[in-house]
């Protein structure tokens, strides 16, 4: 079982300027796996740009030109399952053999393997043998390796070995034919001045563009709605609602540190000052709110420091918004920015 989503193709994923290099580098490595400089292949970008579509349609054309090589896709989170399990039933040797084994190896979210040292082992060993052994092997993450926060370096070396190529925001033009490709491939019509107003309101996610499509078809086809300039509203509105935008840590460190005028060194310094420890203890609570990040990663993130740390913050906050009228005006302040 390859676990690849033949849905996920190359003939699906338009072309545009923000996509270009990942995608030819894609098709470069699904003409010669292995034998291209391209190894590992390493896609980055953020939520929605197209990752995980673009690691399926390498997989799938592999599979296509080269039916006898072992493709395997696998998300990052179940590899690191997998290798728990593999763990607690003594069967680490058998699981890293299985992986050992595969010709082009596809692992989506790398960025999930952050903190997870005993992944990132097994991992650094299968990546070792794949590599000197002319098999390929395919990442995806959020970030960029220079940016991905801990994990070891010799791992990070190895993934700066090959390419990164880079998943951007869709240009304008971009997101009108991925509009328009969807509403072909559905066989609905739709007016131009809608999927224009769509393209222009939708910019920084393919997938809420797609949603927003689906909606409109759905509106159209089963309710049997006329699609207006309203009903587009009124949908694009739900979609960027709805979707809440993932913040990062960066992020909230760049507003709290703007909102309390001081840069984002000061605040991750090691300074005892009051109003800078109340800033970074706020930085280091609305990380905990807002992301999906470990105590630990919060801390080494936000002037590295440990999980003991982040969580006394926490509890800091929640104490001082109880006592301190000012301190909680801060804290709504802060709400409200991050929440936009
Ligand atoms: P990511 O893994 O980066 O979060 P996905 O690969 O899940 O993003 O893409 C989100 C949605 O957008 C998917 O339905 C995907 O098919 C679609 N998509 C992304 N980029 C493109 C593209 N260039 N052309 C067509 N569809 C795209
Ligand atoms: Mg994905």
């Amino acid at each position: 079982e390859s676990q690849l989503n033949p849905n996920y193709n190359f003939d699906n994923f338009l072309e545009g300027d923000s996509n270009r290099l990942a995608r030819s580098a894609g098709l470069a490595v699904a003409n010669k796996p292995g034998g291209t400089s391209f190894n590992p292949l390493l896609i980055f970008g953020g939520v929605g740009l197209g990752k995980t579509h673009l690691a399926h349609a390498i997989g799938v054309d592999i599979k296509d030109k080269y039916p006898e090589k072992t493709v395997l896709y696998i998300s990052a989170e179940k590899f690191t399952q997998q290798y728990i399990e593999s763990v607690k039933k003594n069967t680490r040797n058998d699981f890293i053999h299985f992986y050992q084994l595969i010709d082009v190896l596809i692992i989506d979210d790398v960025q999930f393997f952050s903190g997870k040292s005993g992944t990132q082992d097994v991992f650094f060993h299968i990546f070792n043998h794949l590599h000197q052994n002319g098999k390929q092997v395919i990442l995806t993450s959020d970030k960029a390796p220079v940016d991905m926060q801990d994990i070891e370096q010799r791992l990070l070396s190895r993934f700066k070995w090959g390419l990164s190529a880079e998943l951007q925001t869709p240009d304008y033009e971009t997101r009108i034919s991925i509009l328009k490709n969807k509403l072909y491939r559905d066989g609905v019509d739709m007016p131009e001045d809608i999927i224009e107003y769509v393209a222009k309101n939708i910019k920084s996610n393919v997938r809420e563009l797609e949603g927003a499509i689906i909606s409109l078809i759905a509106q159209s086809s089963f309710n049997k709605r006329e699609v207006t300039i309203e009903l587009a509203t009124q949908i694009v509105e739900k979609f960027v609602k709805n979707t809440k935008r993932e913040v990062s840590i960066d992020y909230i460190q760049k507003v709290v540190s703007d909102y309390f005028q001081m840069d984002v060194a000061t605040l991750q310094s090691k300074t005892r000052k009051r109003h800078i420890v109340q800033a970074r203890q706020l930085a280091m609570f609305f990380a905990k709110k807002f992301t999906k990040a470990s105590l630990a990663s919060i801390g080494s993130q936000i002037g590295k420091r440990d999980h003991a740390t982040v969580l006394h913050a926490c509890k800091t906050v929640d104490n001082l918004a109880e006592t301190d009228k000012q301190f909680r005006k801060h804290l709504e302040d802060l709400t409200k920015k991050l929440s936009q």
